[in-house]
């Protein structure tokens, strides 16, 4: 007997298929389905499991490639920074950024780059930049160090919550009239007696399931995974991508009592470092490590640990260690090879997008920031590979699921703007709900039950990694409420016993490696 979704996925013949649900596919489906084609999107783990959960949170230009010298990237995110800020207010906010100098010429040179920040944003800026005094400096950060410190300079930049906004991304997508699956993978292609593509074989990975589907054409949207399935369609292709990972640390609002970030434009290595408040924590990251197998759930190298520990104590008054660490989480780049670029940290971080001979359109590098315009670029040239009328985007006016201004009032479901009174209905209807799910933290049981029924979450991971970010916050506490999430999903969901006991095995493991223990 044929399942439903095997009559919908089976029967349609796709416009776009796009193959990966982090930023890239899932801006690509929102961009794809806007326009009126037939738009299918398929995800082998939850949204966001790759890359796009584990970012630094900004929305920014970038002062790193200002420093680079890349202009056209710069002004591309400033402008999309400015997009995204409107159309998702609810989740994308202007934050303010100190670098401290403690070199004479610090100030100076500082000053003038983030001018030329302020001045590429134009009337889209979210703030002059403006050089601080010494006492300014510390009055922004009460614990920044003091010794030989001469001042500052602050700037504005956007900042986010990555999984928050690809879940509304998910929903928009939807609502644009786009089919979108997590816990589906790609298996194979379909070519035609031309050998062009004109379909796939895709599987759902908790049923087994497997899905003929037909296409028009194909978007590789997989992030770092992406040479994998360029070798699907032609196993002789020589690879593009390269990645280095990004390690992350979790600390204690206290190490940094303030709203304001700290931006260390070169440490004495040459990377940056951005020590970010974030849902009352604050994160430090990050590094840039090259590497050479790619996976899900990297792990993070002691080395990296400490560089970001010993170089938090330098500009900090109070030294974190190990056991200080709340979360750790590693993020892996996906760039698109630069023969002439010596080492990962000096890959251009610009996307490229790829059309096979037989018709698969890879989409690769590029940043969180600036997905709304890759994803543009892309359907352009899948419109041209389907062969169907060319449909403008209008992405740049399209608002995200939930917009909604923010309000000054600091509620902890503001950020899921229109749909927090829907959350907070839930717990009117069954008080219950309205419960903590931890005690030091504002996370509602009403918040678990919204995010199976509306936001497609399908284990505890789902809920504590990415749709509430308690696993990114404080990797103990995600380990002490498994079982009280796990016995809400096991009731909404109607599954066994079994099932239960192994969703919690599994979260506790991985909560382990996020713990470093
Ligand atoms: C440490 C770090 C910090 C960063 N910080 C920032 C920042 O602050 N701001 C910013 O703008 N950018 C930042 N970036 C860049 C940004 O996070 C990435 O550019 C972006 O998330 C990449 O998204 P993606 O969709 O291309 O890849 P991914 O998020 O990795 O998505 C690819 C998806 O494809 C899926 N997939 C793979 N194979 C299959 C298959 N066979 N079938 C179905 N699905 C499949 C994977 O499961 C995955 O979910 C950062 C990157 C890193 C590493």
């Amino acid at each position: 007997m044929l399942t439903l979704m095997k009559q919908i996925l089976e029967n349609t013949l796709w416009d776009i298929v796009i193959i990966g649900g982090g930023a890239t596919g899932m801006g690509s489906a929102i961009d794809a389905a806007s326009r009126g084609y037939k738009t299918l999107l398929i995800e082998k783990d939850d949204y966001g499991k790759g890359t796009s959960s584990k970012s630094t949170k900004l929305i920014h230009g970038g002062v790193r490639y200002l420093q680079q010298g890349n202009f056209s990237l710069v002004l591309e995110a400033l402008k999309e920074r400015a997009i995204l800020k409107r159309n998702a207010p609810h989740i994308v906010h202007d934050l303010k950024f100190v670098v401290p100098t403690y070199d004479w010429w610090e100030s100076p040179f500082y000053g003038i780059g983030l001018k030329l920040y302020d001045w590429l944003a134009g009337k889209e800026g979210f703030g002059d930049s403006e050089f601080l005094s010494k006492e300014e400096t510390i009055a922004y950060i009460p614990t920044v160090s003091q010794e030989g410190l001469r001042g500052g300079v602050i700037y504005h930049d956007g900042q986010f919550d990555d999984t928050r906004l690809l879940v509304n991304m998910m929903q928009t997508a939807k609502e644009q009239g786009a089919t979108v699956l997590n816990y589906t993978q790609f298996l194979e292609f379909s070519k035609n007696d031309q050998s062009l593509i004109d379909g796939a074989t895709i599987q759902n990975v908790f049923t087994k399931e497997k899905y003929q589907i037909k296409a028009k054409s194909i978007i590789n949207a997989t992030g770092v995974f992406s040479d994998s399935i360029r070798q699907k369609d032609n196993p002789s292709i020589p690879k593009i991508m390269t990645s280095s990972q990004g390690v992350h640390i979790v600390l204690d609002k206290s190490f940094l009592p303030s709203d304001t970030a700290i931006m260390i434009p070169e440490t004495e290595d040459g990377r940056v470092l951005f020590a970010v408040p974030w849902h009352d924590k604050i994160i430090i990251g990050t590094t840039d490590t090259p590497v050479s197998k790619y996976d899900s759930e990297p792990l993070p190298k002691e080395k990296e640990i400490d560089f970001l520990l010993t170089h938090t104590g330098k500009y900090l008054t109070k030294n974190p260690t190990k056991k200080d660490i709340k979360s750790v989480f590693v993020g892996l780049r996906p760039l698109v090879k630069n023969g002439n670029a010596e080492n990962t940290a000096e890959i251009s971080r610009e996307h490229v997008i790829e059309v096979s001979k037989s018709g698969l359109i890879s989409i690769a590098g590029g940043k969180w920031t600036t997905y709304r315009k890759m994803a543009e670029d892309t359907v352009d040239k899948a419109t041209m590979v389907a062969v169907v009328p060319f449909v403008k985007s209008e992405t740049e006016f399209l608002n995200i699921h939930g917009h909604q201004k923010q309000k000054s009032e600091q509620n902890p479901l503001s950020i899921y703007g229109t749909d927090s009174k829907h959350i907070k209905k839930l717990g009117d209807i069954n008080p219950k709900l309205k419960e903590k799910i931890h005690p030091n933290y504002p996370f509602i049981k009403a918040q678990v039950v919204w995010a199976i029924q509306k936001e497609d979450a399908k284990t505890i991971e789902d809920i504590l990694a990415r749709r509430i970010r308690l696993l990114f916050l404080d990797a103990q506490a995600c380990i002490d409420v498994a079982e009280s999430v796990a016995d809400l999903l096991q009731e909404h969901l109607a599954m066994s016993n079994e099932w239960k006991e192994k969703q919690i095995v599994d979260l506790k493991k991985l909560a382990q490696q996020y713990l470093l223990t």
